[in-house]
């Protein structure tokens, strides 16, 4: 196999849905590359992650990300100060013109910051209903129901996992690990594949072993795999304050003979030799709240 990548990209907010989707298209149609986006659909809550604050190592990655700067200020107070914005139905076009531009498109979310911070403790009608709203605009907004769904902060619960069971879904990749598998927890295997995100987001890496926008590239080729890789982005901050870092990294994996590939395109090649492995939540570095992690091969 080549040395293979799949972009997965995160949208998690109104903003990044408005000003980062465009940019996005704009340099992946430059180099000629089709990734995949997951779209966060209902309300924009993002100032409500200020209650983070209680959770070990938030307020660090705040700073040390600068995340006022990245991600701007309206986009802090959405939820709090500012009304939540509904973000799926004010862009039908825009959405649609993501696909339409040849990449693969999925659900991320309905509320991004309500299922992150609360899944765990969600009843399984909430978990519903939270993915249920989502499936609804997606399809409302494509005409086609989503084949692939990506958790807010690769966070699952064994109802996500089976809820998303239930929604046809062709693959998902709601987890952190090296290979697609299928999941397992507790003893009970869930259907559909995984194809989980094998490299840290830039703001994991930044800040953390002196890494810095200048060094940061350098860690990702050593990072990187001679088989698949799956980079995860976010709309917000490589399609705007870390854009020009993310063009450079593109233009390096270009001159390195990547192939570049969408998680569909990896699933269609994965499916038939993906092995069952344990799935489970657990703190990463760089990273506030726990996240799904792919256990050792069943
Ligand atoms: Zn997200």
């Amino acid at each position: 196999m080549l040395p293979t990548i799949a972009l997965k990209i995160d949208v998690d907010t109104f903003i990044g849905t408005r000003d980062g989707i465009p940019n996005l298209l704009r340099v992946l149609q430059q180099f000629g590359i089709r990734a995949t986006f997951y779209f966060s659909l209902g309300p924009d809550n993002s100032g409500k992650a200020i209650r983070r604050i209680f959770h070990k190592g938030f307020l660090s990655k705040m700073l040390r990300t600068r995340a006022p700067s990245m991600y701007g200020l309206r986009t802090l107070l959405y939820g709090t100060l500012l009304p939540a914005p509904i973000i799926g139905k004010g862009f039908p076009d825009l959405l649609r013109s993501v696909q339409q531009g040849g990449h693969e498109v999925g659900i991320h979310c309905w509320d991004h910051v309500k299922w992150h911070d609360y899944l765990s403790r969600f009843p399984k009608q909430t978990t519903f209903r939270e993915l249920d709203q989502a499936r609804s605009v997606f399809e409302g907004v494509f005409g086609s129901p989503a084949r692939t769904s990506a958790a807010p902060g690769w966070t699952v619960s064994p109802d996500s996992l089976e809820i998303q069971d239930s929604m046809g879904l062709s693959h998902c990749s709601d987890a952190r690990g090296t290979d697609p598998f299928f999941p397992i927890i507790a003893g009970r295997r869930f259907s559909t594949l995984q194809i989980p995100t094998t490299l840290p987001t830039m703001d994991e890496l930044l800040g953390e072993n002196s890494i810095t926008l200048e060094t940061i590239n350098d860690q990702y080729l050593q990072l990187l795999k001679p088989g698949l890789n799956v980079h995860t982005i976010h709309a917000e901050l490589e399609g705007n304050a870390l854009s020009t870092t993310f063009v450079e990294l593109l233009q390096l994996l270009i001159q390195r003979n990547f192939r570049f590939a969408t998680l569909a395109e990896v699933a269609d090649e994965f499916r038939a030799d993906a092995p069952d492995c344990e799935l489970g939540m657990d703190y990463i570095a760089g990273r506030a709240m726990p996240v799904a992690i792919q256990g050792c091969i069943a």
